[in-house]
């Protein structure tokens, strides 16, 4: 399809919205520095007793159509040391040309123009860093990334990731047990599926066909809350147990989802904000050595050949 005559050029599109930003933070500038914006506060110290007069004779001379090379407001007018600051300064330049002077109001101006100039110099220097973050290469689990100019978007170590028909879609996901985040899943399914097992509790919440979506940090955490030792058998629990993993499941993939991390802990538990906590932090026994509930000692032992942790007080066999 051709694009519409409209389409602006990319470099069109990039000056103006590189100009939107300048004019935001013009905005900025002014509301924060509104005394100095309207002249309420006028600027002191160097701005008044340097900058202003040597700016004023630059500009003046420029206007008047000669070259400043002596300033003999600076230094008390004494020609020390040839000093190029003021009369080189291009806001000097533009103001004796274009304003035919340089007053108190153009240097209040200048400075919050500078201030709006600075701001949008840091907008596009993080921009740009933005963009180098996101075309980082991508790490060796990941197995699907979409790409565009500034922003990536990564698939890491999915259950299948292929182009598939409808009918394979269909074929994949009714393998799959009831997933515990969707409204309408089916409790009873897993229920009759651990209730008619041999198999260790541990090793059945893993398994997809039987509950959807848990993982090792999952199987350890919720174990440990309902008090369910991972390697008893499903057929030994009470149905009433059973019911107690999946509640728990659906209460901590839920919070997962919200906060977009794991921390199973109740938020009085821990000792600091969850925004705060360190990755790993805010579990009760995932990679722990002592329980975070009672303060046992763990054991540590292998289900499905992923290490399952199980405190031998709140969980006993
Ligand atoms: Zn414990």
């Amino acid at each position: 399809m051709e694009a519409p005559d409209t389409a602006m050029p990319d470099h069109a599109l990039r000056w103006r919205t590189d100009l939107s930003v300048f004019l935001w933070m013009l905005v900025l500038a002014v509301a924060a520095y509104a005394p100095v914006a309207c002249m309420q506060y006028a600027l002191k110290w160097d701005m008044v007793d340097c900058y202003l007069p040597w700016r004023h004779f630059a500009a003046d001379a420029f206007a008047h159509g000669t070259f400043p090379l002596w300033d003999p407001y600076q230094s008390l007018g004494y020609p020390i040391y040839g000093d190029l600051r003021s009369v080189f300064y291009p806001d000097a330049l533009f103001a004796g040309i274009f304003l035919g002077g340089f007053g108190v109001r153009t240097l209040h101006v200048l400075f919050i123009v500078h201030l709006a100039l600075a701001g949008t110099g840091m907008y596009l220097l993080a921009g740009h860093f933005a963009r180098r973050t996101a075309a980082v290469a991508p790490a060796a689990t990941v197995r699907l990334r979409l790409e565009m100019d500034d922003v990536a978007w990564e698939l890491t170590g999915p259950m299948r990731c292929a182009l598939v028909t409808p009918d394979e879609k269909r074929a994949v996901t009714a393998r799959l047990g009831p997933d515990p985040l969707r409204r309408n899943a089916d409790p009873t399914r897993f229920r009759d599926r651990v209730l008619a097992s041999a198999k260790p509790i541990g090793l059945l919440l893993m398994e997809q066909d039987v509950i959807a979506g848990v993982g090792n940090v999952y199987r350890s955490e919720v174990l440990n809350i309902v008090g369910i030792d991972p390697r008893r058998p499903g057929r030994s629990l009470h149905p009433d147990e059973v019911d107690a993993i999946w509640a728990e499941v659906v209460r901590q993939l839920r919070l997962g989802v919200r906060r977009n991390r794991i921390v199973t802990m109740d938020r009085a538990e821990l000792s600091k904000p969850i925004s705060r906590l360190l990755r790993g932090e805010g579990r009760y026994v995932y990679k722990q050595e002592r329980c975070g509930r009672c303060g046992t000692e763990l054991d540590v032992f292998d289900v499905a050949g992923r290490t399952a942790w199980s405190c031998p007080t709140c969980q006993p066999g």
